[in-house]
């Protein structure tokens, strides 16, 4: 079983409540959300950070950000708008290593909260 939480959590070998998935990327909710909607979008390639993102990486994370369009259309924040946060690094407040986007709505917030 891998190490990493959210490679268990593409396996289903960990409990998530999933909003979205297709070949190349896994949405669920996130366990602490800190907006009304709080979700997670993830690649199911294992890319532990930004910080050792490849050219290899591109589509995946390509595909992490237009999964957002699709969850902000699916839960009406299309228009409202959202917001998409990646948290890199131990200063940057990352927690999980397996590059997250942060997809948060519903809530107005400052650029840099
Ligand atoms: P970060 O600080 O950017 O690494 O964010 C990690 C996020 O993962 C936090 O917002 C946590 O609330 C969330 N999280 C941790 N464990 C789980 C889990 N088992 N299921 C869903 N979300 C989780
Ligand atoms: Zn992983």
């Amino acid at each position: 079983m891998s190490d990493c939480l959210f490679c268990r959590i593409i396996a289903r070998q960990s409990p998530a409540e999933i909003a979205y998935e297709d070949d190349a990327v896994v949405a669920f909710k996130d366990i602490y959300p800190k907006a009304p909607v709080h979700l997670l979008i993830i690649p199911k390639r294992h890319i532990a950070s930004l910080t050792e993102a490849g050219d290899d990486d591109v589509a995946a994370l390509g595909r992490c950000v237009l999964a957002a369009r699709r969850l902000a259309e699916a839960t009406g924040y299309t228009d409202k708008g959202f917001r998409l946060s990646v948290n890199t690094g131990p200063e940057g407040g990352q927690v999980v290593y397996h590059v997250h986007f942060h997809f948060t709505a519903g809530r107005r917030t400052r650029a840099d909260a």
